[in-house]
């Protein structure tokens, strides 16, 4: 595994629309782009901050994990999100190292990253997600 930097840092807000003003107006960061993810059902936003981003996700259906973490949790911070160079891989070696998974395999999130987290059970409490550029085909 070879992690390079924090790639984002994930928070789980209840809407975009009254989240970004904090991020734009008081920070002077900017919103480069929001997304939406199907898949896992939220609307994403993200800020740069040096070679890391700020993703903030929006729940889309109560059915979304991030609907379920605001009603358990709060906002807040979700996950931490490490660039490595290869998410198949980094997934395959800590499976190997018996490391309990979200994701076996790598999907498609926001950002054109492949994606994939550990278990927070396995890595102290803390959602960790891996992830690289999507290969080109
Ligand atoms: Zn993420």
């Amino acid at each position: 595994m070879n992690i390079s930097h924090i790639e984002h840092i994930g928070i789980a807000v209840k809407s975009l629309e009254e989240s970004i003003p904090y991020y734009e107006k008081i920070l002077g960061l900017q919103c480069y782009n929001i997304e939406e993810v199907a898949d896992q059902k939220v609307k994403t936003a993200f800020f740069k901050v040096g070679q890391t981003k700020i993703e903030l996700l929006e729940p889309t259906s109560p059915e979304s994990t991030i609907a379920k973490f605001i009603e358990n949790r709060g906002e807040g911070i979700h996950h931490l999100a490490f660039a490595v160079d290869d998410t198949a891989a980094t997934l395959h070696e800590l499976n190997d190292k018996g490391v309990r998974l979200i994701d076996k395999e790598p999907r498609g999130g926001a950002e054109h990253l492949q994606i994939g987290f550990a278990h927070p059970k396995a890595t102290g409490s803390v959602l960790t997600e891996f992830c690289c550029p999507e290969k080109a085909e």
